[in-house]
């Protein structure tokens, strides 16, 4: 058995839901049959009947707020609905609040973890995922079960099915565990220009110094219709606000071109990134790991570079 559990915020069905319904069905040989999905929040009686329609897939929903349980608990409330014999595979997708499920998960299935999934080759079953922020990749042999979290964006999302999967629906009970949350306090909303831009410029700590962002919004505001963005280090000095932090903690854009000045590339930061984006790195570093995604690299000092493009835009 392989199951799958797809948490949603709102009535949104994560796109990495179909990106996990594939990999299920790469380790599950293409059938359906024998593969569960579980999809938790406020909203899971809506996201379970979507992701049956979608994936073909049987679908428990379960009713609960993600928000009001330590993960601990969740996690244990979310084992006692899990097959208690023969499950292969969990697959989670890579976010925060898997980071916390997942291994609890893992320790109380028996199972290995396999975190921060970017690629599987089905011929060879190996996993693929980054390590050491992004500079290397590690050629993980799929172990014979284990609990998977996948990064958003590393797969083909399966094609839609042509049989809805069964779905059923009901709370999910949560016994408070010695931890609780005393109150949570809400952060600014993401940023709505950001998701929706066709262009995305973004700044990272490459740009040395919170006096050097004036000219990083000059070259901005240079590229006609462009929205900034940055990496989550300038948002954490206070440089810049958080909706314009892209990556798996701040948005995911949507755009068809990403221009990244100064930006590593870590698989946190590339999270928010979806393949199929024209990207366009600015870096002086020639192993930056933001190069390995890009169809533009250039080796250049950022300052210069930036002092220099504005120059050639202001004689056209
Ligand atoms: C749980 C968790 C969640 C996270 N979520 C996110 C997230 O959502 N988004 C995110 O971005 N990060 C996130 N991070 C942080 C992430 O791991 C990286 O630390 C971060 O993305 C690095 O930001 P950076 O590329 O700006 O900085 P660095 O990694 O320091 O890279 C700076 C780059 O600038 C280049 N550079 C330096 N000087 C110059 C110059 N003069 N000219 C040209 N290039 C230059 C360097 O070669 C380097 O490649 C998260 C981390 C954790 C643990």
């Amino acid at each position: 058995m392989i199951a799958l559990i797809i948490d949603i915020s709102g009535t949104h069905l994560p796109a990495v839901s179909m990106e996990l319904a594939a990999l299920a069905l790469r380790l599950n040989k293409t059938e359906t049959s024998g593969i569960m999905a579980v999809v938790c929040g406020k909203e899971a009686a809506l996201g379970a009947s979507r992701f049956a329609e979608a994936s073909g897939i049987d679908t428990l929903g379960l009713v609960c707020d993600l928000e009001a349980h330590p993960a601990a608990d969740m996690a244990t409330a979310l084992r006692a609905v899990l097959p208690a014999q023969g499950l292969r595979h969990l697959l989670l997708s890579h976010t925060p609040w898997s980071m916390e499920v997942a291994p609890v998960l893992a320790v109380g299935l028996g199972l290995p973890t396999v975190p921060c999934v970017t690629g599987y080759e089905t011929e060879t079953a190996t996993f693929f995922r980054s390590a050491g922020s992004g500079t290397s990749r590690l050629h993980v042999k799929a172990p014979a079960g284990g609990v998977i979290t996948l990064q958003a964006g590393a797969l083909s999302p399966a094609p839609g099915a042509d049989v809805t999967g069964r779905v059923t629906v009901r709370p999910l009970t949560v016994a408070p565990g010695p931890v609780r949350i005393r109150s949570t306090s809400a952060r600014e909303k993401g940023n709505t220009a950001l998701s929706g831009a066709r262009v995305v410029v973004s700044v990272g700590r490459g740009i040395g110094s919170q006096e050097n962002l004036s000219l990083f919004r000059r070259f901005a505001d240079a590229l006609p219709g462009a929205a900034t963005g940055c990496s989550r280090p300038l948002v954490d000095m206070g440089w810049m606000p958080y909706p314009c932090q892209v990556g798996i903690t701040g948005t995911a854009i949507t755009a068809d071109l990403y221009i990244a000045l100064g930006i590593s590339g870590s698989t946190q930061h590339l999270a928010g990134i979806p393949q199929g984006t024209t990207v366009v790195s600015v870096n002086r570093d020639p192993d930056a790991a933001i190069h390995a995604v890009s169809d533009l690299i250039i080796e250049a000092d950022l300052l210069p570079f930036m002092e220099a493009t504005l120059a050639l835009l202001a004689t056209q």
